[in-house]
């Protein structure tokens, strides 16, 4: 089949498959096979003005239907969610690669937002102060903003946009879903399950596109917030150009997450959860932990333990119950192998090499087995750089205090994890480090729905995260009443402010 002869994902808009003016797109793989299945629309002006006219024309009628109403949508959208995730798990693993275990775990991660969403009655509710004044009663109320944008990595096709709009929506916005062009299958399927759920047309569009389509959105003055999630250096261009256009903007960056092991640590247990955070989804996880932190003496002894488990991971196609998929695709692969390179000319040792695997798939998949390297200098590119693949270095400290100053003098700030029997010890390292989400003999600390996802430092910009409490913030704007029902006795001029 050559490539104009495959089928085209489109974008959706009003409710509906919308063709392409243009003749734009970009190629979508099967990591697994490595040849190209799809192509994906990429939006130029015309489709990106579609867009916009329709969210906003969607928005008075939903935001206007009552809270019990939206709630109503929510729930069906769960439920349909709840029995047929498992088609959404197959299109996740045919265009990202990830396994279907884990293409299931993140749809259950996202599912966790509808869930809170279906409860935004609760979360919308404002403030109330009877008699601030005399006969004077203040009082708040959160509306949502109107139109919203998500811009999304290809990381978590699922996961990462459901952080976003089951919020958005049941606080009464309308939402523009921009996804990776790597893996867009995800979110036109999500759309059709929200018009099954009885969502009205227009309150979720999918844009599909690239860097115009991006732009597109951060500079139209009809849409209001934009959720964005990525690399760091786009995440800043994103909050600086959205922010310049007016706009309410949270951008969430890239990660270099630190797992810190003490001495007292339970070894098994720690070489566990480096393995599990730093080889599942092949490390494409802005959790992933990239970085061992071994605190004297721990070091040969868990760095032996992490290495006889890596030899049994199974490196594969996702569709055959594998341990770990291929990397996204060619160029990422051969990105992320560059590093053991880069590992071995800064004088670090490769303990497992992943260019030496022998995949359980086919020969031109865009595969690279877990690769460990010991001893990393902390000023090589690979201890310095996100590098984002199945790549786990491991830095030796003298002492608690090094590590700390380690993770502290780095650019990113998403997580850090602590693996210790110490309480005191742990207590001290929730205290004083610097990130924004932390584990405590806990690997991938990634808050459950009901608290706010989000990093410090260059993995956020803006301040605000996402889900949770925060998420409520976001997607609505507050508006304070103050009111007085005169009796008529209380009449008169004062130019001053009430004082009573
Ligand atoms: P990316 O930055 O390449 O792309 C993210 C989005 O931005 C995509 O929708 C893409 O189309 C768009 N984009 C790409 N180039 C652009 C440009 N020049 N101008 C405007 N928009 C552009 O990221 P990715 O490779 O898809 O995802 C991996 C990155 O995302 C990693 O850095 C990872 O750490 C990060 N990430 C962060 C979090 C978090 O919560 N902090 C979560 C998931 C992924």
């Amino acid at each position: 089949m050559t490539a104009s002869s495959l089928p085209i994902v489109p974008h959706w808009i009003d409710g509906a498959k919308h063709p392409q003016s243009g003749g734009r797109t970009a190629p979508v793989y099967d990591p697994a096979r490595g040849i190209q299945t799809k192509s994906v629309a990429l939006a130029g002006a015309s489709e990106i003005e579609a867009a916009v006219a329709s969210a906003k024309a969607a928005f008075p009628a939903w935001s206007g239907l009552s809270l019990a109403r939206r709630q109503t949508v929510l729930f069906a959208f769960r439920e349909l969610l709840e029995s047929r995730k498992h088609e959404l798990a197959e299109i996740i693993t045919a265009e990202h690669g990830k396994v279907l275990d884990d293409a299931l775990g993140e749809i259950s991660r996202g599912q966790e937002v509808v869930e809170f969403a279906t409860s935004l009655a609760h979360h919308l509710k404002g403030e109330f102060s009877e008699e601030v004044s005399s006969g004077v009663d203040v009082y708040s109320i959160k509306q949502p903003l109107g139109v919203v944008a998500i811009i999304s990595p290809f990381n978590f096709p699922a996961m990462v946009p459901s952080w976003f709009f089951p919020i958005a929506i049941a606080a009464g916005n309308t939402v523009i879903l921009k996804p990776s062009e790597k893996d867009p299958s995800a979110a036109l399927w999500i759309a059709r399950l929200w018009q099954e759920a009885g969502l009205p047309d227009g309150v979720f569009t999918v844009l599909n596109g690239d860097k115009e389509a991006v732009d597109g959105l951060l500079t139209h003055p009809d849409v209001r917030a934009v959720s964005f999630v990525g690399s760091t250096p786009i995440a800043r261009y994103v909050y600086e150009t959205g922010t310049a256009h007016g706009k309410r903007v949270q951008a969430l960056g890239g990660a270099k997450n630190h797992m810190l092991v003490l001495p007292d640590a339970d070894l098994d247990l720690a070489a566990d959860s480096a393995i599990n955070a730093g080889f599942g989804s092949a490390g494409e996880r802005c959790m992933a932990i990239s970085v061992v932190v071994a605190v004297d003496p721990v070091g040969d002894e868990l760095v032996a333990r992490i290495r006889d488990r890596v030899a049994g991971i199974r490196t594969g196609d996702g569709r055959r119950g594998c341990d770990m998929g291929p990397l996204v695709t060619a160029e990422h692969r051969d990105k992320v192998a560059s590093y053991i390179d880069v590992a071995i000319a800064d004088g670090a040792t490769v303990v497992t090499d992943g260019r030496r695997i022998k995949p359980d798939g086919e020969p031109g998949g865009f595969w690279l087995g877990p690769t460990l390297i010991d001893h990393v200098p902390t000023t090589s590119r690979v201890y310095t750089e996100e590098i984002f693949g199945p790549v786990l270095s491991v830095v030796r400290v003298p002492s608690y205090e090094a590590a700390m100053e380690l993770i502290d003098h780095g650019a990113y700030g998403n997580g850090a994890a602590i693996f210790t029997t110490d309480g005191g010890a742990a207590r001290r390292f929730q205290r004083e480090v610097q990130a924004g989400m932390i584990g405590i003999n806990v690997p991938i600390p990634v808050p459950v729905a009901t608290f706010s996802f989000g990093g410090w430092k260059d993995s956020l910009f803006g301040d605000v995260k996402a889900h949770g409490p925060e998420g409520v913030r976001f997607f609505t704007q507050v508006k304070t009443v103050t009111s007085r029902w005169h009796d008529p006795a209380q009449g008169g001029i004062n130019l001053g402010f009430p004082q009573n």
